[in-house]
Formats: structure tokens, C-alpha cells, sequence
């Protein structure tokens, strides 16, 4: 079945199709036929990226209104005579759309199959994630309305997979109401890519879910850790909104929630403003003054640059302490993996990450440490440690074409 996976954002449109099946699940041999990325829609300047996997990348820019006309180049461009995807060659042989949806809040423990209640519910939680949800629920309009009203449609949420932790992990000490009457809890978001590479991991070990406690780090430019026990997340570092945790890109983490306040009043600005800059303008970005880029800071702090090199001491250091809590909170660990684009290509985030941590069984080998790069699958913890440590690419999108098939062919 032929699966168009779409990842919506405000100006932003990410696309695979990919084509799978239950013989394709279990061998692992699901096949991805066509990848792209639209930028910059509602400009004049719209630029769009398409590409049939194993091929040349297909550039062009032009005006794009909006989401609706996004939708409609991907299928002008996948129907077009010059484009030959094995087994596409009308918009029937689209058989149904995936969305990364961002927030599902406590309604969502599972993908579920687009309907207009699942779409008021969406809509419900754009309080939660006004960045997000408004960009996704038009990505599920635009491709209703090009694909029409038939296509199966599936919401995959970045939630779901976090609506197993409990109480005493999800809620804040702050009065109970603030809970029971605005929501407001710890929710988690990258919970696609924990479920993955913790499914990667036992699969590649043979292992049953109830035969692992696992703490997985996602690293993008966005970070998130979870602990993972018995298959299940029962804790993670982003909270309410993807801003709580460890130090990311440009994003702070964990903070004295009380400088928000004292800042805008030495400032005279809003507390909107610092809340502004603590989500844009902090994290790598904000302590180096440089680059929220893990690379060109590794690069400037080899030249000697003082403040590339605290915001990576930070960055490890952060990062370590949620490794410690997540072994505490399981009572030890079996593996720790790392993913996303620091965590698969970051061999010395990884290493400044790990080093130190013998008391509590971790120890990587350096030489594998240095080759798990571009896209490898790779242990490496050394043979005397307690705790194995992975590299696993993360494949958000390929959970999601996996859960929109399974979904679309319950009977
Ligand atoms: P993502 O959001 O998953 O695409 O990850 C983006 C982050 O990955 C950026 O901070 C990049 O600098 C970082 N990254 C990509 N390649 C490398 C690399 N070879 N070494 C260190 N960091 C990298």
C-alpha cells in the first residue's frame, strides 16, 4: 500500500511515500519511493525540493499561496509523465495519507483514523501547541480537499506514545486545579522517534518489550530523553510544551521558571518577550552567542572560542543528569540510544555524554564511538560495560506510514 506521509508546518510541508505492507513490516523491507520539502509556502518564493529515492534531487521555485497548492504541485509533480515512481502513476495509487500531528493531548494514546470528531479534537489542543496543531490541521484540510473527502486519513501523534506515564511523572507541584481545569501537565513530544528506536532496539536483540528498560535521547535541534520500561514511556524531558528539558538548539530546557519575570522587569519588556527569547534565542544559541549548529560550534570551540565550549559542556552536562534521573526512576537501565542529528552524527557530543558515567555501568568505546555516523545502526559501549549504548537512526516517518497501513486495513 502506498502511504503519502505528510509533516505539516506553519510554512513548512514535509513529504515521503512509502510502500508497505505486513510482509513488509516483518521483514523490515517497507520501501520508501519519494521524499520532498516545500519551504516557504504563502510566498512568491516558494522553494520545493522533490525527489524519486536513488535519484537526482528536482529543484523549482515558485509562488505558493498556501498548504492547498502545496498539496497540488507534490501531485502535479508525482503524476507528471517525466516522473517514473515504481507504481504511481495517478493519484488512485495514493492509498492513504499519514499526518505527523504534534499534540493529541490526554485524548490520544494511539494513532487513530481522521474523522470530524478526531479533527475537533485537534483543534481542542491547539491551545497546547498553537505553533503546531494549526499547521497540522491544515495539512489535513489541503489534503482532503485535493485528495478528497474518500482518502483514508491517519493522525499520528508526537503525544501518544507519552499518555503511559504516570501521575507522579506527568503532573507539576503546582495546585491541582491548574490540572484538572486548563490541562496543564507534562505531555512529551517526540514521541514517534522514542517508539522507534526503542522498537529498533529490541528488534535487533530479539528482545520482548517486557524484557527492557531503555533511556532513549533524541537529538535534533529539538532534544528529548525518555525512559523507556517494560516497552512503555513512563517519563520524558519535554513537558507541557516541547520547551521543558534538556538544552536544545535554541530552546533552554529546564529553567528557574521565576527569570521570566525578574528579566522582563530589568529589561522593561513583557514577560511574552523573554518567554520569546528563552524558545528562540537561548539554549546553544543563546549561551555561545554564535550558532544553535552543534557542528559549527564543535568547530569554534576547537579554535578556542570560550563560550562554544561552555554551551557544549552545558549541553553534555544536561544531558548526562537525565541519564542519571531516568536510571534512578527504573532502577538502572539496559541500554541507552541516541538518535536524531546530534545523537547519529555527534560522536563527541556522544562521548562528552557518556564520559563519567562508569559508576552507574556505562562505558562507550571510543573507536566505535567514532564510527557511528551518517545513518549507522551501531552499539557503542564497550564489551566491559554494564549498559549497552546504541546509535539508531531515527524513522518517524516510517512509523507513521506503518501505523496509517495498519489502521486503514483493520477490518
Ligand atoms: P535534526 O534536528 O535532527 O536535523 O538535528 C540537527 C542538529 O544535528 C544540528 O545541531 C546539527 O549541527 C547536528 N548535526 C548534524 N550532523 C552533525 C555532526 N556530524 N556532528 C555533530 N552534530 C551534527
Amino acid at each position: 500500500m502506498n502511504i503519502l506521509v505528510l509533516n505539516t508546518g506553519s510554512s513548512s510541508l514535509k513529504f515521503q511515500i512509502i510502500d508497505t505492507d505486513y510482509e513488509k513490516i516483518e521483514k523490515s523491507e517497507d520501501k520508501q519511493l519519494a521524499k520532498g520539502l516545500i519551504e516557504r509556502i504563502g510566498s512568491d518564493k516558494a522553494d520545493l525540493t522533490f525527489q524519486i529515492t536513488g535519484q537526482d534531487k528536482y529543484k523549482k521555485t515558485m509562488p505558493l499561496a498556501d498548504h492547498k497548492q502545496a498539496i497540488d504541485e507534490i501531485v502535479n509533480w508525482l503524476t507528471d509523465s517525466n516522473t517514473h515512481i515504481d507504481g504511481i502513476s495517478s493519484l488512485k495509487d495514493i492509498h492513504a495519507i499519514g499526518h505527523r500531528t504534534v499534540h493529541g493531548g490526554e485524548k490520544f494514546s494511539s494513532s487513530v483514523r481522521i474523522d470530524e470528531n478526531v479533527v475537533a479534537m485537534v483543534e481542542e489542543c491547539v491551545g497546547l501547541a498553537p505553533l503546531h496543531n494549526p499547521a497540522n490541521l491544515k495539512g489535513i484540510a489541503a489534503a482532503s480537499e485535493t485528495f478528497g473527502k474518500d482518502i483514508p486519513q491517519v493522525a499520528v501523534f508526537d503525544t501518544a506514545f507519552h499518555t503511559t506515564m504516570p501521575e507522579k511523572a506527568y503532573l507539576y507541584a503546582v495546585p491541582y486545579n491548574y490540572y484538572t481545569d486548563y490541562k496543564v501537565r507534562k505531555y512529551g513530544f517526540h514521541g514517534t522517534s522514542h517508539r522507534f528506536v526503542s522498537y529498533r532496539y529490541r528488534t535487533l536483540k530479539g528482545l520482548t518489550p517486557e524484557q527492557t528498560k531503555i533511556i532513549t535521547m533524541h537529538m535534533g535541534n529539538g532534544c528529548s530523553a525518555c525512559a523507556i520500561d517494560h516497552g512503555k514511556s513512563i517519563d520524558t524531558s519535554m513537558g507541557m510544551t516541547p520547551l521543558e528539558g534538556m538544552m536544545m538548539g535554541t530552546r533552554a530546557g529546564d529553567l528557574d521558571s521565576s527569570l521570566i519575570e525578574y528579566v522582563a522587569h530589568k529589561e522593561n519588556v513583557s514577560c511574552e518577550e523573554i518567554f520569546n527569547v528563552i524558545n528562540k534565542k537561548s539554549g546553544l544559541f543563546g549561551v555561545s552567542g554564535l550558532t544553535n549548529d552543534m557542528r559549527d560550534l564543535e568547530a569554534e570551540a576547537q579554535k578556542g572560542h570560550k563560550r562554544a565550549q561552555i554551551a557544549l559542556d552545558m549541553f553534555a552536562y544536561r544531558a548526562k543528569k537525565y541519564i542519571g534521573s531516568y536510571m534512578a526512576a527504573m532502577n538502572g537501565a539496559d541500554a541507552i540510544i541516541f538518535t536524531g542529528g546530534i545523537g547519529e552524527n555527534g560522536f563527541e557530543a556522544r562521548a562528552n555524554i557518556c564520559n563519567g558515567l562508569t559508576a552507574i555501568g556505562i562505558e562507550i568505546d571510543p573507536e566505535l564511538n567514532a564510527k557511528a555516523i551518517r545513518g549507522a545502526e551501531m552499539k557503542i559501549s564497550s564489551s566491559t560495560s554494564k549498559v549497552e549504548v546504541w546509535v539508531i537512526p531515527t524513522n518517524e516517518e516510517l512509523i507513521i506510514a506503518r501505523d496509517t497501513f495498519r489502521i486503514v486495513s483493520a477490518k
